[in-house]
């Protein structure tokens, strides 16, 4: 468990566990012969592949961001990925129970990043955190609504429907504060309407900047994932992040990477992104 003070909130980072990727898929159009100098493969071309939410306790409210795999996939995806489904573990080893959470935030709708907003109570999914109230944006869900040939496989209805029908999900129309300190902004590229969560307090930042940046591994603007569906617009974005982080000297928390939840990201001499640990 990592755990860091910034300003007057703490960051708690806890895992849903490690899942595997195709190293392919996770890098995009880099050649294995570069990305594998970062990141070893197994005999299946398998990368492992983190899964990591952040609880903010603000003082006022206790914000968990992303919601890991959870514990519903169908057995053949759960042969295909993994399904570690360790969070709720995680999170009481970290002295968090369900009932602590006041507000979830969802950046995207994927089945990897919302999955535990439920759980599976006889046939039907309920909320995992009784007393939160859930956030993505609306655009996302229309979008997983549509069960396009490309991607229905990453939008599993029960992860949110439920959520949506009893009123406790809210659909967000573009960048909002959340609660005072912690806000939204919509950074497209994996997906039109993913938002990263931007976390301030005392004069510090952090930012849960979701599949724009997975993992340490993939700072250069043109390391992006294959899922990605606008790779035009993720090196925009990221060029837009990095704008705001770098000068301004944000801690970027990685979605998916296995060892670093969180580092800065500062630029060398040469221009080249690189990472500076916490
Ligand atoms: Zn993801």
């Amino acid at each position: 468990m990592h755990r860091l003070t910034l300003g007057n909130f703490e960051l708690t980072a806890v895992s849903d566990g490690i899942y595997h990727l195709d190293g392919g898929t996770f890098f995009g159009v880099v050649p294995k012969s570069m990305w594998q100098r970062k990141v070893v493969p197994d005999a299946n071309n398998l990368v492992p592949t983190g899964l990591n939410s952040v609880v903010v306790r603000t003082g006022d409210y206790t914000v968990l961001i992303e919601t890991g795999i959870g514990n519903k996939l169908t057995e053949r995806m759960a042969k295909i990925y993994g399904q570690p489904a360790k969070l709720l573990d995680n999170l009481a080893a970290a002295g968090i129970s369900p009932e602590d959470i006041d507000i979830v935030i969802n950046t995207h709708l994927h089945f990897d990043h919302c999955g535990w907003n439920t759980l599976l109570r006889g046939s039907s999914a309920v909320p995992t955190f009784p007393k939160a109230k859930y956030y993505v944006q609306e655009g996302e869900w229309q979008h997983g609504r549509l069960q396009l040939e490309r991607d229905a496989i990453s939008y599993i209805s029960a992860n949110y429907d439920p959520l949506i029908t009893s009123g406790r999900m809210t659909l967000l129309n573009g960048d909002k504060e959340i609660v005072p300190g912690i806000s939204v902004q919509v950074f497209s590229g994996h997906t039109r309407h993913m938002q990263a969560v931007i976390i301030r307090s005392g004069g510090k930042t952090a930012c849960y900047i979701s599949d724009l940046i997975p993992t340490g591994a993939h700072l250069d603007l043109t390391w992006g994932m294959a899922f990605d569906l606008f790779p035009l617009e993720t090196i925009e974005n990221k060029k837009r992040y990095y704008a705001h982080a770098i000068p301004e000297k944000w801690l970027t928390i990685f979605t998916h990477d296995p060892n670093l939840p969180w580092a800065y990201v500062e630029k060398d001499e040469k221009g080249k992104m690189v990472i500076v640990p916490v």
